[in-house]
């Protein structure tokens, strides 16, 4: 499969306890699959220090990708993160990105807002996720869930909004599929928060690799993304990511996601760079091939 004229914009190296791999080893099979771009997003998570790219990870991560610009002058090469919201601590993760650029003494290509944890709850654990079903009905959970990150939408630090309802990861396994209708109206008003704010939406093609096998945001989600994008007269916001923690699964079912996007009626993606959106076509479905 090639991938000429998309960009893998969520890729995890050596930084969190979940990964092994280093940035060159990604930058190869980029180039291998003839991505455009290639986003790298590590953990930057403060309540869990396993999942935390410090300040020292951060210089020397930022040096290994100013090598690999060289080391690979046809990739484009972006310095993303992955940072988690917590309601309340607005103040601490606004801090941290100034800091952290202040640093590196440049910005960020974009920041992506991740919610991994609710009602206290690490619920993108198996062995947590548990927990979170016994305190409240699973539709009262998926609004809950859908409020924060509009919540983290409304705060102006991050450009894109990872994974947007990674909440179905461990409830499949749990309970049924919930009808999306129970939980439409707080997805509304994530959405409305998006084109508010000029903040995108990623697909991402995790999801198809655990049990719900499907892809972040579903198929509802992210037609009524578009559908009320294309209504208020802008462009849907998209962003593209595997979520590789291994270089083998970077641009892993993008011929999927790009289907997905083209039946949601997107016709672009969104590029990054240094926090400003750059808008480009989606490309044709036939390039891509039909397997990974
Ligand atoms: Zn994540
Ligand atoms: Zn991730």
């Amino acid at each position: 499969m090639k991938l000429n004229g998309v960009d893998d914009y969520h890729v995890h190296t050596a930084v969190s306890i979940d990964c092994q791999e280093s940035v060159e080893a990604c930058c190869i099979r980029a180039v291998e699959l003839g991505l455009d771009e290639i986003g790298f997003s590590n953990h930057v998570m403060l309540k869990l220090p396993d999942y935390f790219m410090t300040e020292d990870d951060l210089l020397d991560h930022y040096q290994q990708i100013k090598t690999c610009q060289k080391q690979f002058p046809s990739l484009i090469i972006r310095l993303a993160m992955e940072l988690d919201y917590y309601s309340g601590m607005e103040d601490q993760i606004a801090a941290l990105v100034k800091r952290y650029e202040s640093l590196i003494g440049r910005k960020f290509d974009f920041i992506i807002g991740s919610v991994h944890y609710i009602n206290g709850v690490f619920f993108s654990s198996s062995r947590r996720a548990p927990d979170l079903f016994a305190q409240a009905s699973v539709a009262e959970i998926y609004c809950d869930y859908f409020d924060l990150l509009s919540k983290a939408v409304h705060t102006g630090i991050f450009d894109v909004i990872a994974h947007p309802d990674l909440i179905k990861k461990y409830t499949h396994q749990l309970h049924p599929p919930l009808d999306f209708d129970l939980y439409r109206a707080s997805t509304e008003r994530f959405i409305t928060a998006l084109l508010e704010n000029g903040v995108a939406m990623e697909v991402n093609t995790k999801g198809l690799r655990i049990s719900a096998k499907e892809i972040y945001p579903s198929r509802e989600l992210l037609s009524l993304y578009v559908e009320k994008a294309i209504a208020e007269g802008v462009l849907p916001m998209i962003t593209l990511g595997s979520d590789a923690h291994r270089a083998e699964n970077i641009g892993m079912d993008f011929d999927r996601a790009l289907q997905l996007i083209h039946q949601a009626g997107a016709s672009c993606l969104t590029r990054f760079e240094r926090r400003v959106a750059i808008t480009t076509p989606l490309p044709a479905i036939d390039v891509v091939g039909s397997s990974s």
